[in-house]
């Protein structure tokens, strides 16, 4: 998986990219993280990418030869990728996108600053716009971080065990059950002993149980897309029986 990133910051994105896990998949060739420095594509001698809104208004917008210069400079290495706007407009991203983002072999990332990008270039490259939540943000370079860490962690590999990125949360839209590790007891808490008595079917029924429960009480709006079986649909009837 190739990812680009058109961006006025690109020290920002390669250094938080080249971190812990995301480090370790780039250094074993499953991964890699191109950053085009939109700045490089400036049009005038003072470098300037950015010029004040026609019809008045706060701010300043980026100008569309840049971009689509920094663009072009990598079009044919990212063959077919998709081009996706990071946008406080966009639809927002969740871990579906990422299951299905994470299929694609080149993805590019434009990253907008200041009041956003002339709408002109977004029309003519732009072919998903993506938002990471509800709230505006000074530039896209996080959110598009943000992006490339839950795709870049599903791509084949990446984690050293690959089933763990299949049974989290908001896998079968339910989140994922309560997690221990050693010490057995801790502040006079102890591992459910369920966890200790090696019963692997014993384990599973009583994880998903766990998953059921939590997705009721912390995100229950995931639950009428959850994948149950006629045994944990009974199960989830009873706890919200219990609940009334
Ligand atoms: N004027 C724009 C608007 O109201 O839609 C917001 C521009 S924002 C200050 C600057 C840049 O930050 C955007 O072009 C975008 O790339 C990025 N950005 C801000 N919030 C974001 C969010 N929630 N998700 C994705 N990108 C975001």
């Amino acid at each position: 998986m190739n990812f680009y990133i058109l961006t006025l910051f690109p020290e920002m994105v390669e250094q938080t990219f080249h971190t812990s896990i995301m480090k370790r998949a780039a250094e074993n060739d499953l991964i890699s993280l191109e950053a085009v420095n939109i700045r490089d594509f400036s049009e005038n001698k003072h470098m300037k990418v950015d010029d004040y809104p026609y019809g008045g208004g706060a701010g300043m917008v980026m100008q569309p030869g840049p971009v689509y210069s920094a663009y072009e400079s990598i079009k044919e290495k990212a063959k077919g990728a998709r081009v996706v706007y990071m946008t406080p407009q966009g639809k927002v991203f969740n871990q579906k996108m990422a299951e299905e983002l994470a299929q694609e072999e080149n993805l590019i990332f434009l990253c907008g600053h200041y009041e956003g990008i002339d709408e002109r270039v977004l029309e003519e490259i732009v072919t998903d716009e993506v938002s990471i939540g509800d709230y505006v943000l000074t530039g896209g370079e996080l959110p598009a971080l943000v992006m490339m860490d839950a795709i870049g962690r599903l791509v084949p590999g990446v984690l050293n065990n690959d089933v763990s990125a299949e049974i989290e949360s908001f896998h079968d839209n339910l989140l994922e059950y309560p997690q221990y590790t050693r010490p057995v007891t801790w502040h006079e808490k102890e591992v459910p002993s369920v966890l200790l008595s090696g019963h692997h079917g014993n384990v599973e029924k009583w994880r998903r149980e766990k998953s059921i429960e939590r997705t009721l009480a912390k995100r229950p709006d995931l639950l009428k897309d959850a994948n149950l079986d006629k045994k944990e649909q009974q199960y989830l009837a009873k706890l919200k029986e219990a609940n009334k």
